[in-house]
């Protein structure tokens, strides 16, 4: 076959070939809310202004596999809370109702194949158990923490011994803002970029539609879009309770305050900023 033929014949395979983000979609999962005062949240918040909270999952349909990143508070959530809640932090964690992803997707159809955590924290994990069988995504810094913390941060009671934990290490492939990536697919549409900080182990979670826009999940850097502006960290009470590093979590916001001048087209979203999420949406509405 001459070189000619042999490139058309290459090219016509792969314009045949669906683009690997072909039908890719997610939707934000709204578990639990709670209301708060602004200043709770972030640092030099205003006392009077209160704010809505999210407990959410990401729910991303890829045709390679269906994921979670995160997954909210669960059905178990309230006998975790019980059981693993120091009594004097429990007035400051409370949360309204619980509507558990797994009730919301059952009877769509939809099977979980793989658990993403932004990290260990309790309402983020909440869900775990009622996915028992699903591999859970992390870290090996975060399964090792999820392993020593204590609460009010991790409850021992979300995970278990048959936790299918699945480490996993970054490249040194830079991505945006970051220097090491993890292309899930190997095809951009799904990337997870390490966060150290706020735990040892956070990432955030890069979402690219086929339409070209892009989304960040960027777990508990910040609970607050508005602290990527500025930067802000949290509260400063706030962030010795729950930051386990509050230098690297300051370093992380500069991070994505900085990549957000440079790229002002990505949308960031906050695990708890119940106003971006609100912008999106909530499941069963999709982004696509
Ligand atoms: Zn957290």
């Amino acid at each position: 076959m001459r070189l000619s033929h042999l490139l058309l014949a290459l090219s016509l395979g792969l314009s045949s070939l669906p683009a690997l983000a072909d039908g890719l979609r997610f939707a934000v999962v709204r578990t639990s809310g709670v209301t708060t005062l602004d200043a709770l949240t972030v640092a030099d918040g205003s006392w009077t202004e209160k704010v809505r909270m999210n407990h959410m999952a990401v729910l991303i349909q890829h045709h390679a596999a269906t994921l979670l990143f995160d997954t909210g508070l669960g059905s178990q959530a309230e006998a975790q809370f019980r059981q693993d809640m120091p009594w004097w932090d429990k007035p400051l964690f409370r949360f309204g109702q619980v509507s558990p992803v797994r009730d919301q997707l059952a009877g769509s159809g939809i099977r979980i194949d793989r658990i993403l955590l932004s990290h260990a924290h309790w309402d983020h994990a909440s869900g775990l158990s009622d996915f028992p069988d699903v591999p859970v995504w992390a870290p090996y810094a975060e399964i090792d923490y999820a392993h020593i913390a204590t609460p009010p941060a991790v409850f021992p009671s979300e995970f278990s011994a048959s936790t299918r934990w699945h480490p996993y290490a970054f490249s040194p492939t830079p991505f945006l803002a970051f220097d090491e990536s993890l292309d899930l697919f190997g095809d951009g549409s799904l990337v997870l970029v390490p966060m150290p900080g706020h735990t040892p182990g956070s990432v955030g979670l890069f979402i690219t539609l086929e339409n070209g826009r892009r989304y960040f999940f960027s777990g508990d850097t910040s609970w607050r879009l508005k602290g990527f502006s500025g930067p802000r960290q949290k509260f400063w009470a706030s962030s010795r309770l729950v930051d386990q590093n509050r230098e690297q979590t300051l370093a992380q916001l500069a991070k994505v305050h900085e990549m957000l001048i440079a790229h002002p087209e990505i949308t960031v979203i906050p695990a708890h900023d119940a106003d971006a999420q609100d912008r999106l949406g909530y499941y069963p509405q999709w982004v696509q």
